[in-house]
């Protein structure tokens, strides 16, 4: 029996993955989609940034037909501040992630950005503010150059350039044949999945946003390319809001606040500090358990 049923459960886990990997495809294109074609609320206002201070206040989700999967969420992204969210897989931090550029709407609750609700505001102008880093960099068919320009249409050559040396991609694409035009994509060379990852913050740089949303990857790059993604990323940060998905213990520890999540809620808030001081919490627990941050292999543990 036991048999029977499991190419059925895998197969069942394959769609949900796959249906995920596209959720990723489309929040890239989506965010970056300066074209309002999404209906607006009547009257709907421009978003105005200051600061870039990102609130959630009791929000309630569930996907079409599902079950509730954020049950009450509520927490405050500082401007300017490292936000990390952790906690076991399936607690709900991808779909978090997803609401603030508006990709799902809250069933109640209220995500706001400097006050404003992100209900009322135009997606375009909410969008705009809006910088994402998925684990899988999406890169489309085009020139190297176009794949940075993504991110903001209206870049320069020189700021795709400055983008790229800030996240330091621009030494790896003076190597390739065609340096900058250098095609990339289904017929292009193909890059390794550290040089991926530099495109896509470079495309996240040279868009400018107040907001950085960030899925950290969890596989494993060699120590080089490891070491050129960190840095890159540690550029793109710098100065903004982030709500960062954090598989590094590195990120979980530097972060300006660790929202802890389980089963679509949140169970703890604080610092790395404050937070491994609490012996039974679970932040202390996974961290005890394996030295890093929680991952799907403590999850029966919890
Ligand atoms: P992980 O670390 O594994 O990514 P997570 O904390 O990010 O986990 P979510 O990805 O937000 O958790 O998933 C929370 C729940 O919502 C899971 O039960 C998941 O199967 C479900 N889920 C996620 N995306 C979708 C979707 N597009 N449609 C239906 N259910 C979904």
């Amino acid at each position: 029996l036991l048999m029977a049923y499991d190419p059925a459960r895998r197969l069942a886990r394959l769609q949900v993955s796959m249906e995920r990997a596209a959720v990723n495809a489309r929040m890239v294109y989506e965010i970056l989609d300066t074209v309002p074609h999404q209906r607006d609320k009547p009257g709907a206002k421009e978003l105005t940034f200051d600061g870039a201070t990102v609130e959630l206040r009791d929000v309630r989700f569930r996907y079409a037909n599902g079950d509730e999967i954020l049950k009450g969420v509520s927490f405050v992204a500082e401007g300017g501040k490292t936000t990390a969210l952790v906690g076991p897989s399936g607690a709900g931090k991808s779909t978090v992630i997803s609401l603030v550029p508006r990709f799902y709407d809250p069933a109640s609750g209220q995500i706001l950005i400097d006050g404003q609700d992100i209900a009322d505001v135009t997606k375009q102008s909410l969008r705009n503010g809006i910088a994402y880093v998925s684990q899988q960099p999406y890169l489309f068919e085009g020139s190297i150059r176009d794949n940075i320009r993504y991110g903001r249409p209206d870049a320069t050559d020189v700021e795709i350039e400055e983008a790229a040396r800030l996240a330091y991609a621009h030494d790896f694409i003076l190597t390739q044949p065609q340096g900058y035009d250098t095609p990339v994509g289904e017929n292009g060379v193909t890059m390794s999945g550290g040089q991926r990852q530099r495109l896509s913050i470079a495309r996240a740089l040279v868009r400018n946003a107040p907001v950085l949303l960030l899925d950290e990857a969890t596989s494993a790059l060699d120590t080089e390319s490891e070491a050129a993604v960190q840095k890159a990323l540690d550029e793109a940060m710098r100065g903004r809001t982030v709500i960062v998905i954090a598989h590094r213990l590195s990120t979980v520890v530097n972060a300006d606040k660790i929202i802890v999540m389980k089963d679509g809620l949140v169970v703890e808030e604080g610092t790395h500090e404050d937070l491994s001081r609490r012996q039974n919490g679970l932040y202390a627990r996974l961290h005890n358990l394996q030295g890093k941050v929680p991952q799907a292999s403590v999850d029966a543990e919890i």
